[in-house]
């Protein structure tokens, strides 16, 4: 718990961050990456030359600053955390490096303002932070049984073409071991050599099949060039890499499964998995894993994409329909194609509009997990809470830098 001295420090500084937050994690990055240019490795450096990872930095430490005496308020954000840090093998190490530059940062940009008394404040706040990371994460690397950034070696066994942008990745343990269990809606991260810009980069991608099943898929969307109006955007690094270059036979360096966005073990209400684009992925595995699971529990499938072209792992979904009686879906297509004959109370033209449909579909008791693009999943859980559904029964799952904005 932080000390009543440095209390007030931090509860002072909330409308300092909101004001200077990114102007400080701009300066920490910059700072960090100058005397640690092995760090570069660790984090995604698209996010940092797009901005989002200096508002997503910014973001958690408002949010700590600001939740400072609210522990129920910050554990699931800690939890998110540790899972995604574990996942990208951060070390106890880290820690102080990051420290020492964050303060610096902060006495850079906040000036004569920084006096001694406020950083020695965030210097506590920061030391107790970081002594609770390091506690949890040290428990999940035992239960993992790795040391950080000890990835396990798996082995394309198969590559399948799911929609016009996605592909799915067989993977195997290399060894020919049992790959460890995961739980549906986790995430496994992939490190790959970018020869070109001699980096290595970890992207994040969600386990989209059945758990115990011998295998691990991956489901990859490729990020193309894109020559936007708001400016022209380079083609994903690791998602094209993983398309072009990587075929069956070939190694992967991954971490184990992470990630809370998981089905709770007791929990037997209606389940709604509500997603959008590739954002399906971990929904495909929480509806096989919710179906092998309680086989009585009833699922609500809603998807949106552009049309059946861009609907990866569609065969599967409708085949589990036909054989499950108790799932229910509704999909909607933007712009439907040729091939997507519309279908009574299944599927429907337009975007999807959570407001226009049936209770059936959205129980007020009901069990909500949203993934796919910041924006959709904004106004999907704006629409759900304005029909009932309490904050407490929505999870969700960015794609992307968080930046918590839940929390503040
Ligand atoms: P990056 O090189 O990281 O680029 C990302 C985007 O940033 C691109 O659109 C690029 O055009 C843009 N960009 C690059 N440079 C700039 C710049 N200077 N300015 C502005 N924009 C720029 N993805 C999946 O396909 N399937 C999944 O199942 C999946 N699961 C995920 C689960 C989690 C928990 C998370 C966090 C992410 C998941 N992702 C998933 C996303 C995935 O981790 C990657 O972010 C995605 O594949 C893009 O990585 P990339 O290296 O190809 O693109």
């Amino acid at each position: 718990m932080i000390s009543a001295i440095s209390r007030p420090y931090i509860v002072a500084s909330v409308p300092v961050l909101r004001e200077h937050g990114v102007a400080i994690s701009r300066c920490f990055y910059q700072r960090l990456f100058a005397a640690h240019p092995e760090l570069k490795n660790m984090f995604n450096m698209p996010n940092q030359q797009a901005g989002t990872q200096q508002q997503a930095l910014a973001a958690a430490i408002f949010a700590y600053a600001a939740n400072i005496d609210n522990p129920d308020a910050l554990a699931p954000v800690i939890s998110r955390i540790v899972q995604k840090h574990v996942s990208l093998g951060i070390s106890e190490a880290h820690y102080p490096i990051v420290g020492k530059h964050l303060l610096d940062a902060i006495a850079e940009i906040l000036g004569a303002a920084a006096t001694p008394e406020l950083l020695a404040a965030w210097a506590e706040a920061y030391g107790l932070l970081a002594a609770a990371l390091v506690a949890e994460e040290r428990k999940q690397y035992q239960a993992h049984g790795i040391a950080p950034g000890e990835y396990l070696s798996v082995t394309v066994a198969r590559k399948q073409k799911e929609s016009d942008s996605v592909t799915s990745f067989y993977l195997r343990a290399t060894d020919g071991s049992a790959l460890p269990a995961f739980q549906p809606g986790q995430y496994i991260s992939v490190a790959v050599d970018i020869e070109q810009l001699a980096l290595r980069q970890l992207r994040h991608y969600s386990l989209s099949d059945a758990p115990d099943n011998g295998h691990w898929r991956i489901s990859v969307k490729r990020e193309p060039e894109n020559v936007a109006a708001d400016g022209p955007y380079p083609a994903g690094l690791v998602s094209n890499l993983l398309h072009d270059e990587y075929h069956e036979g070939d190694v992967l360096q991954v971490s184990p499964p992470c990630g809370d966005f998981v089905l709770a073990q007791e929990d037997r209400r209606p389940l709604v998995l509500i997603s959008a684009g590739v954002g399906v992925t971990p929904m495909m595995s929480m509806l096989h894993g919710s179906l092998q699971q309680s086989p009585q529990r009833p699922v609500n499938f809603l998807y949106a994409a552009l049309n059946g072209r861009h609907h990866p792992l569609k065969g599967e979904l409708n085949s589990l329909r036909r054989r499950h009686g108790q799932i229910r879906s509704h999909i909607a297509y933007e712009k439907p194609g040729a091939d997507d004959r519309p279908q009574k109370d299944y599927q429907q033209q337009g975007y999807l509009q959570l407001a226009q449909l049936p209770d059936a579909l959205l129980p007020h008791d009901g069990s909500y997990f949203l993934c796919g693009p910041a924006p959709f999943m904004q106004v999907q859980r704006d629409a759900l809470l304005a029909r009932g559904v309490a904050a407490h029964q929505i999870r969700q799952e960015v794609f992307g830098p968080s930046l918590l904005q839940h929390l503040q």
